[in-house]
């Protein structure tokens, strides 16, 4: 089979050389823990780096050892991942935890056919921990990755759909078939993070450049297509009494087990028609390919709360895991009703 750049001696040579002097020191980094790294790369979905290193030593100062997440309760769990929303990670992070420590006794897995049966693991995390963790050759493909590769080999492919996943995954596995997968696989992800950047990649700067294929590295890698932002609107109301604040816990899939606002009751919340009342206070949030418009009522405390609702006392507020949109309303809320 013709060799491809990436899988070449001297490739892979350059992009390691560069990584080891120029490569960021994060600190999933300097670990071989497959805990640590189960950690960091389950907030590294969806959250940028800058923002995870904090809650990554955070976390584990709170819980440094899996045995002492297995142990912890959902409600301390999801404590501790305030603020970095998509809070299934967290529960999927928290079962693997117990998984492991229960059933199979402390020993992490270090393959990928085992790592994908844990809650939440899929190709990437189990590629991650067995290269990162393991120092095993297991392909990894993110975003970084994906863009990084489809310029060097210039893949006209689209990579969001099958067939171009395909190819992508099938370079990376060729290209981690090497001495050093742990840092190769650091050394892409890292080429793709700060120097083949999404829009004016460093091209001047690049290790790799001279094995590189694209002459229009902007316009790719291609994609059929984002799906298109929908709006959504949410109507809650906030009523605070005896200085407690009522809150529901949620029983869905999104916010399972946090406290919100409450909704107002469904007969209550059609579209607001032209003399309905403006909500008290409003912002807005993404989340996946929701913009979401959270609307808050200032409301009288009602005379019967409704299953899930309880009051809860203003102070003990922080210790209550809530989703940052609605934990910014009660801030709102507050200022607005008793400047707090
Ligand atoms: S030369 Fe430019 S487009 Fe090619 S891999 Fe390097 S940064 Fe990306």
């Amino acid at each position: 089979m013709k060799q491809i750049p990436v899988e070449s001696t001297e490739f892979r040579a350059a992009l390691l050389a560069w990584f080891k002097r120029d490569g960021r020191k994060l600190p999933w980094r300097e670990t071989a823990d497959p805990y640590r790294i189960l950690v960091s790369e389950l907030m590294l979905q969806q959250t940028l780096v800058t923002t995870v290193v904090s809650y990554y030593q955070r976390w584990l100062e709170r819980f440094p050892t899996i045995r002492d997440l297995a142990n912890a309760d959902e409600t301390e769990v999801l404590l501790a991942w305030q603020g970095l929303g998509y809070y299934n990670r967290a529960r999927n992070l928290h079962r693997c935890a117990k998984v492991i420590v229960a059933e199979l006794k402390e020993a992490f897995p270090s393959s990928v056919d085992a790592l994908i049966q844990l809650p939440g693991i899929g190709r990437y995390t189990a590629g991650a921990i067995v290269s990162f963790a393991f120092d095993r050759p297991a392909p990894i493909v993110d975003g970084n990755i994906a863009r990084a590769m489809s310029r060097l080999l210039d893949l006209q492919e689209p990579v969001d759909q099958p067939p171009g996943r395909e190819i992508i995954w099938d370079l990376a596995s060729r290209y981690v078939q090497s001495a050093n997968p742990r840092l190769l696989n650091s050394a892409l992800m890292e080429l793709g993070a700060v120097v083949c950047l999404p829009r004016k990649p460093l091209c001047a700067l690049c290790p790799v450049r001279s094995f590189c294929r694209t002459t229009d590295p902007e316009s790719l890698p291609r994609k059929n297509g984002r799906p298109k932002i929908e709006r959504k609107s949410e109507f809650h109301f906030f009523a605070v009494k005896d200085g407690r604040v009522l809150l529901q816990q949620n029983p869905g899939k999104r916010w399972q087990g946090l406290w919100t606002l409450p909704a107002l009751p469904a007969n209550s919340k059609s579209a607001p028609s032209n003399d309905a009342p403006a909500p008290s206070l409003s912002l807005s949030y993404p989340i996946t390919r929701f913009m979401v418009h959270l609307n808050v009522f200032l409301s009288e405390p009602p005379a019967s709360v409704r299953a899930g609702q309880a009051w809860h006392r203003l102070e003990a507020l922080d210790a209550l895991p809530m989703p940052s949109p609605h934990r910014r309303a009660v801030q709102m809320a507050l200022q607005r009703s008793w400047g707090i």
